[in-house]
């Protein structure tokens, strides 16, 4: 089924990255409309531009390049990753930034750097940064929200996609949004896009080269399956 190509390049099989672009100049995401500014980053499939959160890699922690053997480790300890290049005007040619992994992953990889001191103050900043970003009111009702419809979940699932959510809404909408943000209307595709990722092989299927809508339906049923067991088996 596989086909032996025997072409010069690449070997057969090897999955190609997952590229994003750091834009430099101001573009909209064709799916659900961000503007994003220069800077920000966007991936590009067939034509289309996705920002981060439609892309399903908004999940990803930026790791600049520079220090080889964190990017290394980090690389390696993420299910998921995606190299971040940005066009330099004057070389004429895509320039490597660094790379997006899970933030587990990173923080694996730093825990295995610590010997280095420098290290240790950068993650320092990096973790009061983190909690500044995190409106603790609203990642513990967030996570009651997501108890409370999916009763049975395992203990602590919901903390981690109540701090994600968190981060997408703080900052960029006032109180009344959040509020809005606790309806299942927002709870739902949050637990949804968490158990894809983390309960699936989908993470898996995309570092694979799969189109995210094709791995997103071969994954379908098992992501219903695991909500379902959350819901408490009922529906
Ligand atoms: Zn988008």
């Amino acid at each position: 089924m596989v086909s032996q190509s025997g072409g010069r390049g690449k070997p057969d099989g090897k999955p190609k990255d997952i590229v994003v672009f750091s834009i430099t100049k101001d573009a909209t995401c064709d799916e659900c409309g961000e503007e994003l500014w220069s800077g920000d980053l966007l991936r590009v499939v067939e034509g289309t531009a996705h920002c981060m959160a439609c892309a399903d890699l908004g999940h990803l922690v930026y790791l600049p390049s520079g220090d080889a053997a964190l990017t290394r480790r980090a690389s390696k300890h993420s299910a998921l990753r995606a190299v971040v290049v940005r066009w330099s005007r004057s070389r004429k040619r895509y320039e490597r930034q660094g790379i997006l992994v899970e933030e587990a992953a990173l923080a694996q990889a730093e825990e295995e750097c610590l010997s280095d001191a420098g290290l240790r103050a950068a993650r320092r900043a990096r973790e009061a940064e983190g909690r500044e970003k995190r409106d603790e009111a609203f990642v513990r009702a967030f996570a009651q929200a997501i108890r409370s419809r999916y009763p049975t979940a395992p203990a602590g699932a919901e903390v981690p996609i109540a701090e994600h959510a968190c981060q997408k809404y703080s900052g960029r909408v006032g109180r009344s949004a959040a509020a809005k943000a606790l309806e299942p209307a927002a709870i739902d595709p949050a637990v949804g896009a968490a158990v894809r990722h983390r309960w699936t092989r989908y993470d898996e299927l995309l570092m694979a080269g799969w189109d995210r809508n094709e791995a997103r339906a071969e994954v379908w049923a098992d992501v219903a399956t695991v909500l379902d067991s959350w819901r408490g088996g009922g529906g």
